[in-house]
């Protein structure tokens, strides 16, 4: 889900992405970190464990993960497992990811 709150946070966060030109976690794409929401190619902010489910606080910078617009909706608050971008997406362990929290 795309988080418009704390948008200075959010800022610091897309800016250290840029920096480190990191791909969209969820399919693996290069960002266009000059496009702006809601190019299906921009820079959002998706939440690994889903607000929807309210065991992560939305503000847990750790939590966060760089993601395309457009992988961001077609995600939804569905868990990372159950979604398929149908591209080059690859599956990640959701136990590892809460490992990281
Ligand atoms: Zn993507």
């Amino acid at each position: 889900m795309v988080d418009y709150a704390n948008s200075a946070r959010r800022n610091r966060f897309k800016s250290a992405n840029r920096a480190a030109r990191s791909r969209c976690w969820l399919c693996g794409g290069r960002i266009d970190y000059d496009a702006t929401v809601p190019h299906p190619l921009s820079f959002t902010v998706d939440h690994a464990v889903p607000r929807s489910l309210g065991t992560v606080p939305p503000s847990r910078r750790s939590n966060w993960r760089p993601a395309h617009y457009e992988c961001n909706q077609d995600r939804g608050d569905k868990m990372v497992d159950a979604f398929s971008s149908g591209c080059e997406f690859e599956s990640l362990p959701f136990a590892a990811l809460l490992g990281g929290l």
